[in-house]
């Protein structure tokens, strides 16, 4: 077997030793840039070789601390310990048999994990998937099936992914949407308790929107043709907005007053990223259905629908599934990131990076004023970015600047947010504290060079 040279053992040190991007990673880029699709972008095109712990190495020998997690992720590190060792094994034995035609034990035990780790102590079941869209597809299916009604109750700003259905939920036109209509039918958007913005401050924020989504609700759907409602407890791409404080509570009890399923969609937040198992712990909230991806697997494609029993089992035999869904190296690869989770209590560890970033966010604030917001929980934290902070025009620009300032520096950084005004930080959990604090040195060097 060849030895393993990324993973935890990767020298746990930033090291610029080329422009960024270097020389080989642009000639690559035009490789690429010749037969891969133009509509699939990167953010930063260094081409890796190995990453690990909270570093990503690429083909001209520079070591780039890793603040994005390969988008939330790689939340147990790059190869981590116990995803590589099961997965392996996993490898060996046998690859694929299509858990619709001959069933595993590693799909049933990745169920049984999902049932003792999410929210609620009802029976519970999951059907497993590849992707994080299409487990909001299926959770759309299971809420219809279930209700036998049609209509499904999105949020501004909320995203679901990027196939049809999952198009349509998702709240931003551009690069999302833009020229791939028509749509799926039956989706509809409300507003969401963004605090930031609320007109009447932050504190009237979650009741307000609560009542005026469910005003609309009620006044242009009709509560009794509503099958679900999906809501990201932390909102990702959408900026990483917390619905302020009783909105999601008011929301669960709306849906649970009205036969509609509540569907939280934790694929970004879930498996530790926010502090928690998954972010709709913070208020109590108890899902009917919730979607998971990104952080599940270590890396490995896998998605999930978990929910209560009666509601995951209203589809009929054969209606749930697809070939690769739950595909067995996936799963030996979930168990091992789980397992790293609870041995590693990478929930405290989550916990610990949002009181270094935001004590260190809070100070740089103090000195520029284009910080309009520090929010988030664990290691999903955000700062909106705007040209003046009593109209709060959002600043795209300065994101954008920030974001290639932190990169030339050897800082992996993502944006996001509906106005692209947003940083957002998703290091590895398992990062450690001094690359930590040399990613938030490189920020503050950035801010004051703007
Ligand atoms: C990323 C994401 C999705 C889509 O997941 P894919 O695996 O990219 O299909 C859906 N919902 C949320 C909240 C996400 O962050």
């Amino acid at each position: 077997m060849t030895e393993l040279t990324g993973g935890p053992s990767l020298p746990q040190e930033r090291r610029v030793v080329t422009a960024i991007p270097g020389p080989k990673s642009l000639e690559l880029q035009a490789r690429r840039s010749a037969v891969v699709a133009a509509g699939v972008g990167s953010t930063l095109p260094v081409f890796t070789t190995r990453a690990g712990g909270g570093v990503i190495e690429d083909v001209d020998g520079n070591s780039l601390i890793d603040f994005g997690s390969g988008i939330a992720v790689t939340s147990v590190g790059n190869s981590a310990e116990a995803v590589v060792r099961r997965a392996t094994a996993q490898l060996a034995d046998f690859t694929h048999t299509c858990f619709m035609v001959t069933p595993y034990e590693g799909y049933v035990a990745v169920c049984e994990q999902l049932a003792e780790l999410t929210p609620g102590d009802h029976a519970k079941k999951s059907a497993l998937f590849n992707s994080g869209a299409e487990a909001v597809e299926n959770a759309v299916k299971i809420a219809r099936v279930h209700t036998k009604r049609q209509a499904v109750v999105v949020f501004d700003h909320g995203y679901h992914g990027r196939t049809n259905l999952t198009m349509a939920l998702t709240a931003k036109n551009m690069p999302y949407k833009q020229g791939f209509g028509p749509f799926a039918p039956e989706v509809y958007r409300v507003p969401v308790a963004y605090g930031y913005r609320w007109p009447t401050g932050p504190e009237n924020c979650g009741p307000e929107a609560a009542a005026q989504a469910i005003d609309q609700i009620t006044k242009q759907i009709g509560a009794d043709n509503v099958a679900a409602i999906i809501i990201e407890p932390v909102l990702g791409e959408g900026g990483f907005i917390e619905p302020a404080k009783g909105f999601l509570p008011r929301i669960a009890q709306f849906a649970k007053d009205n036969g509609i399923v509540f569907v939280a969609d934790e694929i970004q937040s879930g498996f530790c990223r926010t502090g928690q198992w998954f972010a709709c712990e913070d208020e109590g909230i108890v899902p009917d259905l919730i979607t998971t991806a990104k952080g599940i697997a270590g890396g490995l494609p896998l998605a999930a629908v978990t929910g209560r029993a009666e509601i995951m089992d209203s589809a009929h035999p054969g209606g749930l599934g697809g070939t690769y869904g739950g595909n067995p190296v996936a799963c030996a690869a979930a168990l091992g990131a789980i397992e790293t989770m609870r041995e590693m209590d990478l929930n405290a560890k989550a916990k610990r990076i949002e009181e270094v970033m935001k004590g260190r966010l809070a100070a740089m604030q103090e000195k520029f004023p284009v910080i309009g917001d520090i929010r988030g929980r664990g290691a999903m934290i955000a700062i909106e970015l705007v040209k003046d902070p009593a109209t709060k025009e959002a600043h795209p620009e300065a994101a954008a600047a920030l974001a290639k300032a932190c990169h030339a520096e050897g800082l992996l950084v993502l944006t996001c947010g509906t106005y692209g005004n947003v940083l957002r930080f998703l290091p590895p959990l398992v990062i450690g504290e001094d690359l930590l604090n040399e990613g938030l040195d490189i920020i503050e060097a950035a801010f004051a060079g703007l």
